[in-house]
């Protein structure tokens, strides 16, 4: 086998690796890189980071010294199966300091390096908080009901799926997805958002669980510098009706399911399916609610019919039996009196969001 000069050493060698022998490329090879202090930028107000000039909700400061480390690495091309170890120590409420061990494989030999450095917290104020603090919006989201105004209760539960929402945006990155300001009026309420897009999934998120409708429509907002600035409004309204009620159409008593364009309902007498267009039941009246139903004791039952003990009048009561009747260990059933006539609640009705609470 022919030899090598190594041009480095002088030394002879079988191979050369970029144009020196083994032992001259490992000696000043550095297999990582890490400054000695790095400096990690997290929002003051909502503990956000700064990285790679995009903030990122992180929600643990040993994670934020951890992929401020991380992403001040930098590890040698010619590194493969590379193993890091990160270890922090926080050594003020603003600084820690770091070991990092590097481990990886060069040329078919196992390389392993010591790094430390130091990583100082730097507070400022994010996009969002800057935003919010500054009264930023982009939109106005407007919660309102249907021949009424919506209850305590109601908003509420909006308040509620609002948050939710929130929550899976910015878990998605969205920042935007934010409030700068809530204002409860006689009408409802109303909402100034971050974006245009976060008031598209509250108004989609709150029919689609409450019922009712949305619409949205551009305003002029104010004038800047000669140039016309838009805002959207949002209008939700809750419907009149809302999962749960009962109503009483005149000629039928409806357990509501859902109220949007069309009201769907269970049918109370003999649990059948129920669909109407809102001007057909224009003059429906909310005569009750199935979280006022109470379980009475079944008596007896035959073929058709169950007599029950009214929990009220003390009376036995022949209802219809329902097609997939189960008799309950217990012998009590959820019953509903509805304009002092006593039904089985169908069953259905566990199903539907009460808003109970
Ligand atoms: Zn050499
Ligand atoms: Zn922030």
């Amino acid at each position: 086998m022919t030899l090598i000069t190594c041009p480095q050493c002088g030394n002879k060698t079988e191979v050369l690796i970029r144009g020196r022998c083994r032992e001259c490329f490992f000696q000043n090879f550095a297999i990582a890189q890490l400054p000695r202090v790095i400096q990690a930028r997290v929002c003051a107000t909502c503990g956000a980071r700064l990285s790679h000039g995009k903030w990122t909700d992180e929600y643990d400061m040993e994670n934020i010294v951890l992929k401020t480390v991380e992403d001040n690495i930098s590890i040698h091309k010619d590194a493969n199966d590379v193993q890091v170890c990160i270890n922090t120590k926080q050594i003020t409420p603003y600084m820690y300091s770091a070991k990092v061990n590097v481990a990886a494989k060069v040329e078919e030999q196992t390389v392993t390096d010591e790094l430390f450095c130091e990583v100082r917290l730097i507070r400022e104020s994010c996009d969002m908080c800057s935003r919010i603090s500054g009264g930023y919006f982009e939109g106005i989201l407007q919660i309102r009901a249907v021949e009424r105004t919506p209850t305590d209760r109601e908003i509420e539960i909006c308040l509620e799926i609002i948050e939710g929402i929130i929550h899976r945006m910015r878990a998605k990155g969205d920042r935007l997805a934010f409030i700068t300001e809530k204002i409860r009026s006689k009408e409802g309420l109303d909402l100034y958002i971050g974006s245009v897009n976060f008031g598209r999934h509250v108004c989609k998120a709150i029919t689609e669980e409450l019922g009712g409708t949305y619409n949205e429509s551009p305003s002029l907002f104010t004038q800047k510098d000669g140039k016309e600035i838009y805002r959207i409004t949002f209008s939700v309204r809750l419907p009149k009706f809302m999962p749960g009620a009962i109503i009483n159409t005149g000629t039928k008593k409806i357990i509501v399911k859902h109220m949007g364009k069309k009201l769907t309902g269970i049918d109370l007498t003999d649990s059948s399916r129920f669909i109407a267009a809102e001007n057909q039941i224009e003059s429906a009246k909310q005569v009750g609610h199935i979280k006022d139903a109470v379980y009475a004791v079944l008596v007896a039952e035959d073929e058709q019919e169950l007599i029950i003990l009214d929990p009220v009048t003390f009376r036995t009561v022949n209802v219809k039996k329902p097609p997939e009747f189960l008799t309950p260990e217990n012998e009590e059933i959820p019953v509903i009196r509805i304009e002092e006539e006593l039904f089985l609640l169908p069953s259905e009705c566990k199903k539907i969001n009460t808003l109970k609470g």
